[in-house]
């Protein structure tokens, strides 16, 4: 059912909403070959092996959704998974930050942000003395976005992936894509060896990749973004896929709420409908960014996913392909409006829609019976911390700022004498044209070469800093590189354990500051114009580490399964049951509560 009615638009953008909504054959269905009936799951169908994996996640999707909005799914999509999927109810991450990057990291490599060198979004580089992100690879070109630009790739990521050993057991035969609208989410689970991954440019609209992968974008990516489907979304309303908002009310709150506190770049109110221009008269790159915070940058994702499936023919040959698919505007409508919030509840309604499409797509082309599915997020999100605080829970947001003084007047207080100021131990770092104080993810980088010309041990300032912090309302602990490299960290407290899990040391800072429940401390956007956010994630905390792992497949048994879990172990069970080598830095263990009798028995 559509909501979405344009206002004033032209009935070719109507026909291409419906289109994508798959609704009507037309458009994107035109140029694809046709469509055999869709095949029920069952055995005759069946090729010895899978044929195809697909990964779906949905970024800052967190467990709750499930059991709040469950009811409202449909039969194809999450819905379908919930029911003919093996379901952890207990899968955790086990590291922090709890950011995009480092969890699409975990899925397909198995191992945690301390292996995977996968340790942010992005990091100060102390070798030199700038911010990186995590696909940063100025050895490697843009393709499709704007010209000259410096490419993004995979180089970052230190461990082998199910797509790489795939790869590397099957000669190559096997083909391996990443697609989401971020260009971490879909370079990282793909891996090293990856035929290809896509994003979307803000810049133009336009679906991207790099040259790490080829010199040229395929034809039929070429083909697909002179469709220009993006800009023929200009202008378009979106508003509750439910006609009724008591729905919403009931679940999700009232719509129009002061912490829904948009700054002036969105272009947009904070309740329905949203119109989507992003300000502009015309589509520009203001309003390609604002279609990122809406529903219709998911549709573009699945349209250009069945691109994908039909012209690179993905589990149409005897090989098992992997696919990787990222909905990331969950992420960023859950930024800008909560998790309690009805953008947050419609949001997750409409993903469900979207994935069902997905998969009867897949089910018609290669049969869900030869498929295994994957069904997950990088990461939870905490409430607005204006909202939380209003309902007494300890909601408390910080700015840089705050931190930097706090830290460089303990540090002064302690080291700063007549012939010393101490004003430069925190290291700086360069930004583009900029230079900024070390302090990123909550990891303070200390200037090494400072501490050392005036002859202070860097272990002692280290505690210093964190002490001075500690200060702060609201900061809960501490934690110093002395103390992770040195092992000095019990296993047994869950909270040190993921900050363990989310160091590595080349690329993490000194001090690691962790926060009360339900206090956030923003980065702030490096392009002043981009939005800011209202609410986040990257805590320890169960809102942040707790998400949804189902795996749907003909090895795994439905049902609800309550062991403990983590996304680290989905690759070594997708490993086992294609019969791989794990990937290498792979530490989570076979989820073998789900694994079939049959399989079992095969095993033995
Ligand atoms: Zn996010």
């Amino acid at each position: 059912m559509n909501r979405f009615r344009s206002r004033g638009v032209l009935s070719p953008l109507l026909a291409l909403l419906l289109a994508l909504a798959g609704a009507l054959p037309v458009s994107i269905a035109q140029a694809r070959p046709r469509i055999p009936a869709r095949r029920a799951i069952t055995k005759a169908s069946q090729s010895p092996r899978p044929r195809l994996v697909l990964l779906i996640v949905v970024d800052q999707f967190r467990y709750d959704y499930l059991s709040r909005f469950g009811d409202l799914f449909g039969s194809r999509g999450i819905g379908r998974l919930m029911r003919a999927g093996a379901s952890w109810t207990e899968a955790n991450f086990d590291h922090v930050p709890t950011f995009t990057a480092p969890g699409h990291a975990v899925f397909m490599t198995g191992a945690s942000p301390s292996q995977t060198g996968i340790v942010a979004n992005e990091w100060y580089e102390r070798e030199t003395g700038r911010k990186v992100k995590s696909i940063t690879d100025d050895s490697t070109m843009m393709l499709g976005g704007k010209p000259n630009e410096k490419g993004k790739s995979p180089r970052r990521l230190l461990c082998s992936t199910v797509g790489d050993e795939l790869r590397l057991a099957d000669g190559d035969r096997s083909k391996v894509i990443g697609i989401s609208a971020k260009d971490r989410s879909a370079i990282l689970p793909a891996g090293r060896r990856a035929n290809a991954a896509y994003w979307f440019s803000t810049d133009n609209g336009n679906i991207i990749s790099g040259t790490y992968y080829f010199e040229h974008l395929p034809e039929w990516v070429v083909r697909f973004n002179n469709r220009h489907m993006a800009d023929a979304l200009f202008g378009v309303r979106w508003d509750r896929l439910l006609p009724n908002e008591a729905e919403y009310l009931r679940r999700a709150g009232r719509d129009d709420v002061p912490w829904e506190n948009l700054d002036k770049s969105s272009a947009d109110t904070n309740f329905f409908p949203h119109v989507v221009t992003g300000g502009s008269a015309a589509p520009d790159k203001p309003f390609y960014r604002a279609l990122d915070y809406t529903p219709f940058s998911n549709d573009l994702l699945v349209a250009f996913a069945e691109e994908a499936i039909a012209n690179e023919r993905l589990g149409a040959g005897d090989a098992t392909d992997l696919l990787s698919v990222s909905f990331s505007a969950n992420d960023y409508v859950g930024h800008r409006f909560g998790p309690y919030s009805q953008e947050a509840m419609d949001m997750t309604l409409r993903v469900d829609r979207q994935i069902g499409k997905l998969l009867d797509f897949v089910d018609s082309r290669v049969g869900l019976g030869n498929t295994i599915v994957i069904f997950t997020a990088d990461h939870g999100a905490s409430p607005v911390p204006e909202q939380a605080a209003l309902l007494n829970l300890a909601g408390r947001r910080y700015q840089k700022a705050d931190l930097l003084k706090v830290a460089e007047e303990g540090l002064q207080a302690r080291y700063a004498r007549k012939d010393r100021p101490a004003t430069d131990y925190i290291q700086t770092f360069q930004n583009r044209d900029e230079t900024e104080q070390g302090l990123l993810n909550s990891n303070f980088y200390l200037n090494r070469r400072a501490l050392q010309r005036d002859g202070i041990d860097l272990d002692e300032a280290e505690r210093v800093l964190g002490e001075a912090v500690l200060k702060l309302p609201g900061v809960a602990r501490y934690f110093t590189r002395r103390q992770l490299e040195n092992n000095s960290i019990s296993p047994a407290d869950p909270v040190a354990r993921r900050v363990l899990h989310g160091f590595y040391s080349q690329r993490s800072g000194d001090v690691i500051i962790v926060y009360e429940p339900y206090a956030i401390q923003f980065d702030p956007p490096d392009d002043p114009t981009d939005p800011h956010s209202s609410a986040t994630h990257g805590s320890p905390y169960s809102y942040d580490t707790h998400v949804p792992l189902i795996i749907m497949g003909r090895d795994f048994a439905s049902g609800r399964y309550t062991q403990a879990a983590a996304p680290t172990d989905i690759a070594p069970t997708l490993a086992h049951v294609l019969g791989l080598e794990a990937p290498s830095c792979s530490v989570g263990r076979v989820l073998a509560e789900a694994l079939t009798a049959a399989r079992q028995s095969k095993v033995r």
